[in-house]
């Protein structure tokens, strides 16, 4: 039986976005394309290593990497800053003497690196296929049609919107000029709390664990204070009253890792390890949070690992590359450290960012040629600069 012939009898398609394999060509149907212009070289080129060694010195001061806690160990050994996204983009600002800031990570982190840097920085992505689907859940359109339902329900001016950190630019600049803010997953609560000192509601935009789990755990409300818009039906599959009643209004989004996730899986480790520490990412779902011993963001996974007891067991609810690389680290300080669950979840997206992209990027730039620049148009960059500078002034 062909695969045409399966995929037939079992009525399955075709995912219309599927991924295309280190993508070295365009592909119309891929919202940023794929191709890389010049060669590309092989992953299996035993030189990587030293060509991107030799193009970064060449570089010098010019250059300088950042690199995602969820990127590939090939990758990351290059890095000369880690962390969380944005992080990042403030250590790219905090280093003006950088022309070109290459980001292992994925667009939405490229475009916040471009708008927090100087206009002379040129933010570079080493695979323009590098997206992440959670972000990509809430587009312009459908956010804008959102606050027509929201003003048709008379409710648009009680709304603060607070978009997280994984969100496009022209999300993080429609919460700027809707007096919102930006927040990342460790001041999620302090920007809910900020917002509610502004309005009655939050329209929280683009993951509903995160706005869920914040909500509920950190502000005392009910899972009946939350309702969830969904962008794919009419009037976000909610009527007026519904929308009048809720306090949160909980954006369909949600990251295709940590959503992955379930309450079995926390179960099955609880029973696999006896003693283990359950920790895990608050875009996981409220279940998983709910049954896990620890919740926080990346940076609060690794502090509490570094201060944990030799001895001590912990399962991880978060992406694969960074478990990995703190069960690595931490083994010979006698802490056992395992992913939460038992089937692989990388970030694919993330993943696509390996080193015979990062060589082809450094060495173009040590060419004098600028490849797949990132760069914010001017209008959207002040707006989503305004939601982000409230957030730095969060108290
Ligand atoms: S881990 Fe989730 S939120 Fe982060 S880039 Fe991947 S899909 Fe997006």
């Amino acid at each position: 039986m062909t695969t045409a012939q399966t995929r037939q009898e079992l009525d399955v398609q075709p995912t219309p976005l599927a991924l295309l394999l280190l993508g070295r060509e365009a592909d119309p149907r891929s919202e940023r394309g794929v191709e890389c212009p010049g060669d590309l070289p092989l992953p299996s080129d035993p030189d990587l290593v030293e060509r991107a060694r030799a193009a970064k010195e060449k570089l010098g001061d010019k250059v300088f990497v950042l690199g995602h806690h969820y990127q590939r160990d090939e990758v990351i050994q290059f890095a000369d800053v880690t962390g969380d996204s944005f992080k990042l983009a403030r250590d790219a600002a905090a280093r003006p003497e950088a022309e070109y800031i290459v980001f292992c990570g994925v667009h939405f982190m490229a475009e916040s690196a471009d708008i927090l840097t100087s206009d002379d920085q040129k933010v570079v992505l080493p695979d323009l296929a590098a997206g992440c689907s959670m972000a990509d859940m809430a587009t312009a359109e459908q956010v804008a049609e959102c606050w027509d339902v929201l003003t048709e329900a008379g409710i648009a001016e009680q709304v603060v919107p607070v978009s997280y950190m994984n969100s496009s630019a022209d999300i993080k600049a429609f919460t700027g000029k809707h007096g919102g803010t930006i927040c990342t997953s460790s001041n999620a609560k302090r920007a809910l709390e900020w917002a509610f000192s502004q309005g009655e509601k939050v329209l929280f935009l683009p993951d509903q664990h995160l706005g869920r789990n914040t909500a509920v755990r950190d502000l005392g409300m009910t899972l009946e204070d939350c309702v969830v818009y969904n962008p794919h039906k009419p009037n976000g599959g909610l009527t007026a009253e519904q929308l009048r009643d809720a306090k949160m209004i909980l954006w369909r989004g949600h990251c295709s890792v940590h959503g992955r996730f379930n309450l079995d899986s926390v179960n099955d480790v609880r029973e696999r390890i006896p003693g283990v520490n359950v920790l895990v990412h608050p875009e996981c779902k409220h279940e998983v949070v709910s049954a896990a011993d620890y919740v926080g963001s990346t940076e609060y996974i690794i502090k509490t690992l570094e201060a944990a007891p030799a001895g001590s067991k912990w399962a991880i609810g978060t992406e694969l590359n960074l478990v990995r690389r703190l069960a690595n680290r931490f083994a010979d300080e006698g802490k056992e450290v395992v992913f939460l669950d038992r089937t692989v979840c990388f970030c694919s997206t993330m993943n696509r960012i390996d080193l015979p992209h990062l060589v082809w990027a450094l060495e173009s730039l040590a060419d004098g040629s600028l490849v797949n620049r990132i760069e914010v148009d001017k209008e959207t960059e002040a707006f989503a600069k305004l939601a982000l500078e409230r957030m730095l002034a969060l108290p």
